[in-house]
């Protein structure tokens, strides 16, 4: 439903940090008052395994889904780009929403399966691992909370199917967090690497088409099996993103570079800008081979 409490290091209000044995009390049901309130009003961020799960049930492709479901925004000043759900055209209210509740609740995004908690991934800055913490959020409009059902929180996320969605995302929000947390030591990314970023992130299709390209396969050192994975899964796709992410915006290397492939880049480069500078030098040949035939022919006209 909607979004889940936002890290405190973005929110003005420190929330309650809670850990996962924390009980509270809450259900949700059709029959309940505030039926679809969280879903009329949406503020949802979406992970790239809410895109791959949601593009897949819609049977449209990524770049497909993005074009007609999601807004960018900015994660943070001239750093990573995120998307959110776009609501209905002039409205906010969710696109999925019909009477009956959620018309993908299969693949409802994280943000829904959590909604009233709110996942808070925290790293301090001398730590390489994060670690979970949740806060329940209470909004005056969700009658839930009002219900007589004790659940702890890793019971809900259990009920509401979310531990398999942070399995697939860890590795993203890990990197998301990295680059959050560790400020200007990291420096601010070039145009190229937060493109790169979005592709990796959110267009699986695209990234997919790359990352198993011929030239992609000639310049890294992978086994193939690795490919054949990347061709069949989704969930193998992301995982090999959020390791080359992690290469391109932090330099941590773990896909080798294949150095015959460095070396047949560069002497293609090197041979192309040779014969870029030949064909110059015929061009320029030329130029002044007609320029000398145009002055010998007004010189032969200036002899009438
Ligand atoms: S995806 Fe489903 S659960 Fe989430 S906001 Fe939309 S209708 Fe509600
Ligand atoms: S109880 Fe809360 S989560 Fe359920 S429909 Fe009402 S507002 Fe949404």
């Amino acid at each position: 439903m909607s979004e889940p409490m936002k890290p405190p290091f973005e929110s003005p209000v420190m929330p309650v940090m809670l850990e996962g044995d924390h009980q509270f009390n809450f259900r949700c049901h059709k029959g309940i008052s505030c039926w679809n309130a969280c879903c009329s009003n949406i503020d949802i961020t979406l992970t790239p395994y809410d895109i791959v799960r949601l593009r897949k049930r819609l049977g449209i492709t990524s770049a497909q889904f993005l074009r007609e479901y999601t807004v960018p925004f900015e994660m943070e000043k001239d750093g990573l780009a995120g998307v959110k759900m776009k609501p209905v055209p002039n409205g906010t209210a969710c696109r999925f929403m019909v009477d009956e509740g959620c018309s993908v609740y299969d693949d409802r995004p994280a943000s829904c399966r959590y909604y009233p908690v709110g996942l808070m991934s925290l790293r301090k800055q001398d730590e390489y691992v994060d670690r979970d913490a949740y806060a329940v959020v209470k909004e005056e409009h969700c009658m839930g909370h009002l219900e007589e059902r004790p659940i702890t929180i890793d019971e809900y996320r259990q009920e509401q199917g979310v531990v398999e969605y942070d399995r697939h995302s860890r590795g993203w929000r890990q990197l998301v967090l990295k680059k959050k947390s560790s400020g200007p030591s990291i420096g601010s990314l070039s145009l190229k690497s937060r493109q790169f970023f979005f592709m990796a992130s959110y267009d699986p299709d695209t990234f997919r088409a790359f990352a198993t390209s011929e030239s992609f396969r000639e310049s890294y050192d992978l086994p193939p099996e690795l490919f054949d994975e990347i061709e069949a899964s989704d969930e193998a796709l992301l995982e090999f993103s959020a390791r080359l992410l992690r290469q391109v915006l932090f330099g941590e290397v773990s896909i080798p570079v294949r150095q015959e492939a460095v070396e047949e880049r560069n002497t293609r480069k090197i041979a192309a800008a040779e014969a870029q500078a030949a064909q110059a030098a015929a061009q320029h040949k030329a130029a002044l081979a007609d320029l000398n035939d145009a002055e010998r022919f007004d010189a032969s006209v200036d002899d009438y």
